[in-house]
């Protein structure tokens, strides 16, 4: 048996090397290699994309969140509410603006926010919620903007793992008041470097993140505010541009591989399928099942992924450790139990391989081999 990798970056490339090379090559004679209008087109095609007026491009997803908070100025003494079920750039973007991140948690159905238990997070200091469309799975939008609509709060969309997913018919990041994407090489639109992209429909935002983006320049050596370097490069622009048109048939690829697992594993009762949210359109930039066979044991989860990679099968745990208990995050007071569905969760979510080029006979390997896992 062949081994099977989380995801396999080479086999997209394969598809679609010599449009990059090319693209690549001309950026390369062109002499322009930051900024100018291979980076500028791309920004106009992706906000087309999206649905938005707006697209600013920068140098990750990290800073696209960064650029938002400090453009809608929230910083000292304001608070943000986002899921401790997510990778640490979403707080720690929270963190370096200076604000302060509040943990709410998760609904174990769609792993993301707890909608409901939004409202009771609430205080004085609330200036906005930041929604995680976790592992390509679209957040209700509709109920998240009626509540930060009826609290006067700002919506800050992490898109970073659901380029291309949709609320409602809408694309998210085009629905709060400004989405933040990442095009690390394994996100769904990904480059070949680090990159990201900020969206709006709000043009003094837009204007903002481009002076903040740049040291904070207004004109050429005059500085408003401190600001930070974050540009995203020609060659990954020239690299995204190629890729763009590419994405829809890559996200639908995805949704016949979740599709495929769904069909395959809806027999086994020691596991629990994720499920798209009616409503929504997800992207599955993870498949991430729950193991409950031994729900008292928390080992029991890396027994199996420790099986799986036996038989030479590469799963993922994202993420161990949700982030209100993280060590960095001691200071915010949480205790363990305050967040009782996350810690619980993340001690059972396995993310299967999940590719666009993932072939059939290699799910059935996956499956094969994680059904024999639990059965031993
Ligand atoms: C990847 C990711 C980010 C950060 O993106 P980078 O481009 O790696 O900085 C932020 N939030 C989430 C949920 C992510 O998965």
């Amino acid at each position: 048996m062949n081994s099977i990798p989380p995801i396999d970056l080479k086999r997209q490339y394969q598809l679609i090397g010599e449009e990059v090379s090319a693209a690549v090559t001309a950026v390369l004679s062109s002499g322009r290699y930051i900024g100018g209008p291979v980076v500028q087109e791309f920004e106009q095609q992706f906000a087309a994309y999206t649905g938005v007026s707006e697209g600013v491009a920068c140098n990750s997803g990290t800073d696209a969140l960064y650029l938002a908070l400090r453009a809608l100025n929230i910083g000292a003494g304001d608070e943000v509410i986002t899921t401790p079920f997510t990778f640490m750039a979403t707080a720690e973007a929270i963190t370096h603006a200076g604000a302060t991140p509040v943990f709410v948690d998760i609904d174990p159905e769609t792993f993301n926010i707890d909608i409901t238990k939004i409202p009771p997070a609430i205080t004085n200091k609330t200036k906005a919620i930041m929604p995680v469309h976790l592992f390509g799975h679209p957040v209700n939008m509709s109920a998240l903007m009626d509540i930060a609509q009826a609290h006067n709060l700002l919506v800050i969309e992490d898109c970073a793992q659901a380029t291309g997913a949709e609320w409602a018919g809408q694309k998210i990041g085009s629905i709060g008041h400004i989405g933040c994407f990442s095009f690390f090489p394994t996100k769904n639109l990904g480059g070949c470097g680090d990159g990201g992209a900020v969206t709006t429909n709000d043009q003094t935002l837009a204007a903002s993140i481009r002076r903040l983006k740049e040291h904070g320049m207004s004109d050429r050596y005059h500085h408003q505010e401190t600001g930070i370097n974050s540009r995203l490069d020609a060659l990954q622009a020239a690299i995204l541009q190629i890729k763009l048109p590419y994405l829809e048939r890559w996200n639908d690829a995805r949704r016949q591989v979740a599709e495929n697992y769904h069909r395959l594993l809806q027999p086994v009762s020691e596991i629990v399928l994720p499920q798209e949210l009616s409503g929504g359109r997800a992207v599955w930039n993870q498949y991430t099942i729950r193991i409950t066979k031994d729900s008292s044991n928390n080992e029991y989860r890396d027994w199996i992924r420790s099986q799986l990679q036996q038989f030479g099968i590469s799963s993922m745990v994202y993420y161990p450790l949700p982030l209100h208990l993280q060590p960095v995050y001691e200071n915010l007071g949480y205790q363990v139990g305050e967040l009782p569905i996350v810690e619980g969760i993340c001690h059972e979510v396995l993310s299967l391989p999940m590719f666009p080029e993932i072939t059939l006979e290699e799910q059935e390997q996956v499956v094969y081999s994680l059904k024999d896992s639990l059965s031993l």
